[in-house]
């Protein structure tokens, strides 16, 4: 399978280099040149497969024999076998006809787990057989750098280093990096803020000299085709749970950089009936604005109690766009370029065909913290700060009340204390088993002053030889 740059100005890549390469060199993002379509009579024929064994259904046709399917089949294997819950990714009903589907049960307690464990994996067997060696380095405001540091701790032929802002991510969230001690591992607390961590990377990405002789960086940010090429299979997985292919499902996804959702509707192109993809959004609400009222203005952003939305620009809408605009790279260029400067227009086409497949819904810190309040009242279920805007998003753009609707739950309550008693929830939401004792466990990280002289002599000094 051969992958097109977004932006129509790069050379067509084989898997494993999308893998390795991340951005495209145009400044696009990759997709497949044309995606594999499965039949319903193949979809139905999965029913009852375990997770590992549909993801390997579904992910093989992207890596088209590039990976033999033995060797495939074990990457995939050992990514889902750190997984804490037997289904990997179990279905809740919360209400009539009504799903939440738990993406929380590995490693970190959040859903990008599915995409780091195999990420990781994937990058150390390709690296392995080219004998090369790389260096991962990624800024995070809290659960992407758990995940990826979870995903590479056991890597061989890789180093891996995170920033986070220093005194600005959860205990929880600071806790998961900083208590891995494996030697490849390293977390640098930067004293600025998310935005100062990612400029510290993207300086990193463009000059490269400080690195030692043949080594180059590598990004597990979630523009990473392997990363949503890995959400889809769960979408596949809830539907067969609820009777599809023979029947379609409707999805709720909180949405930030528009990885996850992004995946729903690949799965939707390859074959799998799916009749409602909501976007659920906090205050940071451009792609509501954009699908409900062609706005794609950017605003300052907004620190909530759902963190891991709040995102000012979702990288990933660029790979929608350019398929709603039949995959034309230049205007997709001239499209980021007004993004870029603050103000998007879509053409009436383009947005008719958005919202032929997305609804999208809004809801602030009031809003979520009703739901969790209101579910846990309920059912004494208890919701994360992310998930409770996707519950409330698919209450509310539900349009079918006779066909599935399933949430997302893209991380686990413990993850987000201020968000659960914020809702009135008394107790510290108890952390799974298996993290029971991260309050005690010891942590090492490194605090730098915001100076990429500094960040980098860091690195350089500490990069496997
Ligand atoms: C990353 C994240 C999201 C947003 O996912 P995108 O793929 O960026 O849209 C939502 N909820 C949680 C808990 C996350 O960690």
């Amino acid at each position: 399978m051969k992958f097109i740059s977004t932006r129509g100005a790069t050379p067509a890549h084989s898997f494993e280099q999308v893998v390795m390469t991340g951005l495209a060199p145009d400044g696009g993002l990759f997709v497949p040149e044309a995606l594999p379509q499965f039949s319903r009579d193949e979809i139905a024929s999965w029913a009852g497969l375990s997770y590992p064994d549909l993801a390997l259904k579904v992910i093989a046709p992207f890596v088209d024999g590039e990976i033999p399917e033995a060797d495939l089949k074990e990457l995939i294997d050992r990514s889902y076998g750190n997984f804490r819950h037997e289904a990997i990714a179990p279905l809740v009903q919360s209400g009539h006809n009504e799903w939440i589907l738990e993406l929380f049960h590995g490693p970190t307690l959040a859903f990008k787990d599915f995409a780091l464990q195999f990420l990781g994996n994937l990058l150390d067997y390709i690296l392995a057989k080219r004998d090369q060696r790389v260096v991962i380095m990624g800024a995070t405001s809290g659960d992407t750098g758990s995940a990826a540091i979870e995903g590479c701790k056991q890597c061989k032929n890789l180093d891996i280093f995170i920033l986070h802002p220093h005194n600005r991510v959860s205990e929880v969230q600071r806790r998961q990096m900083t208590t891995v001690l494996a030697d490849n591992v390293h977390n640098i607390a930067l004293q600025g803020n998310f935005d100062d961590c990612q400029n510290m990377v993207k300086a990193s990405f463009a000059d490269q000299s400080f690195l030692p002789e043949g080594r180059q960086l590598a990004a597990v940010n979630s523009i990473n085709w392997a990363r949503i090429m890995a959400q889809i299979v769960y979408y596949f997985w809830a539907s067969l749970s609820l009777g599809g292919p023979h029947r379609a499902v409707s999805f709720s996804v909180p949405t930030g950089n528009f990885g996850d959702i992004f995946a729903g509707y690949l799965a939707k192109q390859m074959g799998l009936p799916i009749d409602q993809l909501v976007i659920a959004t906090n205050q940071n609400d451009i792609l509501h604005r954009c699908i409900s009222a062609n706005d794609h203005t950017t605003h300052a952003l907004q620190h909530s109690l759902a963190p891991s939305m709040d995102i000012m620009i979702s990288s990933n809408f660029e790979r929608l766009l350019f398929d709603l605009y039949d995959r034309d790279g230049a205007a997709i260029a001239g499209l980021m370029a007004e993004a870029k400067a603050g103000q998007m227009d879509l053409s009436d086409e383009a947005l008719a065909r958005a919202r032929e497949v997305f609804s999208s819904f809004r809801t602030d810190d009031t809003g979520m913290v009703d739901t969790i309040r209101q579910v846990w009242a309920d059912s004494g279920y208890l919701l994360d700060p992310h998930t409770a805007i996707g519950l409330a998003a698919a209450r509310a753009c539900r349009r079918d009340s006779t066909t599935p609707m399933v949430t997302l739950a893209t991380a686990h309550p413990a993850k987000f204390a201020d968000a659960v008693h914020a809702a009135g929830y008394q107790d510290e939401p108890e952390l799974p088993a298996h993290m029971a004792d991260l309050w005690q466990r010891e942590e090492r990280f490194t605090v730098l002053e915001q100076e990429i002289g500094a960040v980098q002599q860091f690195m350089a000094a500490n990069i496997t030889a």
